[in-house]
C-alpha cells in the first residue's frame, strides 16, 4: 500500500517553503491576521492596501498569498498572467459574502447616478459592479476624491461607511453588510478591561460599530492601529479591538508594552494568552502545512472569469492610483 506524503514538521517544514519559494521564484505575502507561524515565512507582511500594491509590483512569477479570497482574486486582477495561489480556497470573508452581487447589482441599480465605492473585502463581481474600491486605510481620501455634489454608495461594511462618513461630513448610502469578528466586540468587556488597567490605550478597527468605536484612543486601520503602537510609549499598553493577529507585530514593534485583546461578546480576555479572543476563522483556515503543500503542489490557484476580470481591474487600479 502506498503512504500519502507527509508535510515536514518543525524547522524543515520551514526550510522546505523557503526552499520551494525560491525554486518558484514566488513571493509570499500575508495579512496582519494571519497566523504567527505565517507571518514569520512571509516576504512581505501587510493590510490589504500594502497587499494590494506589494501585488501590483511584484516582479515574482508566483504570488501566494496568505490572507482570504478576496484578497488574493485582487492581486490576481492586477497579475492576470501570473499564477496567484491561496493556500486554502475556501478562506472566505463573512463581510464579503454578506454582499451578493446579484442583490448589489439591483440597489445599484436602484440609485442612478451614485459613484460607487466598494471596499476591497469584496468579491471580483461586486468589484466589477463598482466604480472605485478602497480600504479602510484610505477609504475617506477615496470619498473626498469624490466632488460633494455627487451622491455616494458605499459598500460593504455598514460600520465602516459610518466611520467614514462621520469623518468626511459626507452622507453615504450605506450597505448594511458587516464583518462578524469586527462587530462582535463586547462592549461591557471593553469598559472593564479599561477600568482595570488605568492608562490602557484603546484601538479600535472602524469596522467595529459605533458604541464600539466611541470606546476608542485610536480609530484606524489595521497599519494605523500598528503604527499608533509604533509611534507611542514603548512601555505603554494597549488594548486591542481587532483580529488579534496584528499583535504579532505590535509586539516586534514595541517589545516592553503590554497587549491585551478584546475578547468577543461571550468570553473572557487574558494578558498574554488569547483563550477567549476574536480570531477571524477564515483567516486562520491557512496553516504553515497548507502553504507548503500549495507551494509543492502550484495549487490551489486563484481563477477569476476573465470578463468579470476585466470589469473589476478598474476600480481597484484607481484605488492604487489615489493612495
Ligand atoms: Fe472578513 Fe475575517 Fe476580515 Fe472580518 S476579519 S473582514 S470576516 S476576513
Amino acid at each position: 500500500m502506498i503512504q500519502p506524503a507527509l508535510a515536514p514538521v518543525g524547522a524543515e517544514l520551514v526550510a522546505e517553503i523557503q526552499r520551494l519559494k525560491r525554486e518558484m521564484n514566488a513571493v509570499i505575502l500575508a495579512h496582519y491576521y494571519q497566523d504567527d507561524s505565517i507571518q514569520d515565512q512571509a516576504d512581505f507582511i501587510g493590510d490589504s492596501l500594502q497587499l494590494a500594491r506589494q501585488a501590483a509590483t511584484t516582479s515574482a512569477e508566483v504570488i501566494v498569498f496568505c490572507g482570504v479570497h478576496f484578497m488574493a482574486e485582487t492581486a490576481k486582477l492586477l497579475n492576470p498572467a501570473k499564477l496567484v495561489l491561496l493556500p486554502d480556497l475556501l478562506a472566505g470573508c463573512s463581510l464579503s459574502e454578506s454582499c451578493p452581487a446579484d442583490r448589489f447589482k439591483a440597489f445599484v441599480d436602484a440609485r442612478p447616478g451614485h459613484v460607487v465605492i466598494t471596499y476591497v473585502n469584496s468579491s471580483a463581481a461586486v468589484k466589477a459592479l463598482s466604480d472605485i474600491c478602497c480600504t479602510s486605510s484610505n477609504a475617506c481620501a477615496v470619498v473626498r476624491s469624490i466632488p460633494a455634489s455627487t451622491p455616494i454608495i458605499f459598500a460593504p461594511d455598514q460600520f465602516l461607511g459610518d466611520w467614514v462618513s462621520r469623518e468626511t461630513g459626507r452622507p453615504l448610502v450605506l450597505w448594511q453588510g458587516s464583518c462578524e469578528v469586527h462587530e462582535n466586540f463586547s462592549q461591557n468587556a471593553i469598559v472593564r478591561l479599561q477600568g482595570e488597567h488605568p492608562g490602557i490605550i484603546t484601538l479600535v478597527h472602524p469596522e467595529c460599530p459605533l458604541a464600539v468605536r466611541a470606546l476608542a484612543d485610536v480609530v484606524g486601520s489595521t497599519s494605523q492601529l500598528l503604527d499608533a503602537v509604533r509611534t507611542g510609549k514603548r512601555d505603554g499598553s494597549y488594548l486591542v479591538v481587532t483580529e488579534p493577529g496584528i499583535i504579532h507585530q505590535m509586539r516586534k514593534a514595541a517589545p516592553g508594552a503590554t497587549f491585551v485583546m478584546a475578547p468577543a461578546e461571550v468570553g473572557g480576555s487574558q494578558i498574554g494568552s488569547c483563550s477567549h479572543c476574536n480570531t477571524c476563522p477564515h483567516m486562520r483556515r491557512n496553516t504553515l502545512e497548507k502553504l507548503y503543500w500549495c507551494l509543492r503542489n502550484r495549487a490551489p490557484e486563484v481563477r477569476i472569469d476573465p470578463a468579470i476580470a476585466e470589469r473589476a481591474r478598474l476600480p481597484i487600479e484607481r484605488m492604487i492610483a489615489i493612495g
